[in-house]
């Protein structure tokens, strides 16, 4: 029987695109074990993987507030919680992987003890990534000012000096980028297209561009005249009442038809009394209410974004990062949204009504969205981690 280690880090959005591929893999008679964080055991073991819990490993798990916020902020420092991590877990998971033997290892980007135990063991080794493929030309989408640059340069020489720690211990790695970028020769899965991707022509064909790995399911029908809304800030950072209340105010009336999934750290309550027309909930199904929707308000996460274009509905951007800033900024080149001006209660009423009012907004994401289901999905990932293990 095939064996193969997924690793990924503490984030649904990082997750819930490799579930589906688990699954793939399993009902093709593979073992699948998943190392992965408590929060996410539940999903993991429903995909059918045997989970393995790296919560002890992991500093960040408890970092104070103020080193929480450096993380983002300071390569040197998140390099050295990376290179911290990946110590810690040697020499356990290294016995564990001679032990077992696994025929592959799959390794999220942002989780490179994965990564680092398939180069020291020798093990064959498949990278997912679940944002944009990331070099330096895409990277140029995600628009880091100059200053941000400059730190980052500043910085680099203390990570590199991080990264001399795994050296030592037998991890062929040659400095802190290489920890979390892949070069063309790294066999890697992307969970969009290449119609979609950034600089697309710039990756080898070692990027396999499966698109959105969700469960298959067909276009939804067209509803001409629907007015049906769907908001989310997606699972992270999701606690923004004053947010929430200007949706409320924009769109009780005006015969819309909205849900709102606010997340675990806002209490839906708080929002008072809605209207019948708005259900404000902490989580939803978010696919098949999707499949119901004629806009999405969306914070850019790169899987709410693909998994909206999936079903062809068309945008309103409103990112709270960098990152989901590069995913705004490729919507709105393609044609399938608008942003969000500012956050008030007309902006949001305004943005919604010029996607619904401009058919071709639809019509860039349907295109979209059909180019997805050409793309392979899970089922091509799965192949691709079986021909890597096979080798
Ligand atoms: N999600 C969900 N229900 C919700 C809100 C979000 O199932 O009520 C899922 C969504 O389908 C997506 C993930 O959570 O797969 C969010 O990932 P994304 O990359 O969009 O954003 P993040 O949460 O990482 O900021």
């Amino acid at each position: 029987m095939c064996k193969i280690a997924f690793f990924c880090i503490p984030a649904q959005g990082h997750t819930n695109p490799t579930l589906e591929v688990v699954r793939e893999l399993i009902a093709r008679g593979c073992e699948v074990r998943y190392y992965s964080y408590d929060a996410l055991r539940e999903k993991i073991e429903a995909a059918g993987a045997e989970f393995v819990s790296c919560d002890r490993y992991d500093s960040r798990q408890s970092l104070s507030p103020a080193d929480a916020g450096r993380v983002s902020r300071d390569l040197a420092f998140s390099t050295k919680l990376l290179v911290d991590m990946t110590l810690a877990m040697d020499g356990a998971l290294c016995g564990e992987m001679r032990e077992w033997g696994p025929a592959c290892i799959v390794a999220d980007s942002m989780a490179p003890w994965g990564k680092l135990a398939a180069l020291k063991l020798g093990i064959p080794f498949v990278s997912s990534t679940t944002t944009f493929a990331f070099n330096r030309y895409s990277a140029k989408i995600m628009k880091s000012g100059p200053g941000a640059l400059l730190r980052t340069l500043a910085q680099t020489g203390r990570a590199n000096r991080s990264v001399r720690r795994l050296r030592e211990q037998g991890y062929p790695v040659k400095n802190a980028l290489a920890l979390i970028s892949n070069d063309n020769q790294t066999e890697t899965i992307v969970y969009t297209s290449r119609e979609f991707q950034p600089c697309a022509e710039t990756f080898s064909d070692r990027y396999t561009f499966v698109g959105p790995s969700v469960p298959p399911a067909p276009l939804p029908a067209l509803r001409p005249g629907g007015r049906n809304l769907y908001i989310s800030l997606g699972t992270v950072l999701n606690d923004n009442g004053p947010f929430y209340r200007n949706c409320v105010q924009a769109l009780s009336e005006g015969g819309f038809h909205t849900v709102l999934s606010v997340g675990d750290r806002f209490d839906p309550a708080s929002l008072g009394p809605l209207p019948e027309n708005f259900r404000a909930e902490r989580s939803v199904e978010q696919l098949r209410v999707l499949e119901q929707t004629d806009v999405f308000l969306t914070h850019c996460g790169m899987n709410s974004v693909n998994e909206a274009l999936y079903c062809g509905v068309p945008l309103v951007l409103f990112p709270q990062t960098a990152e989901q800033g590069g995913v705004a900024r490729r919507v709105s080149e393609m044609g399938a949204g608008v942003y969000l001006k500012e956050n008030s209660a007309p902006a949001i009423r305004a943005a919604v009504e010029e996607v619904l009012t401009h058919p071709e907004y639809r019509e860039r994401a349907r295109k979209l969205g059909e180019g997805f289901r050409c793309c392979g999905g899970a089922r091509l990932a799965a192949e691709k981690i079986l021909a890597a293990a096979a080798k």
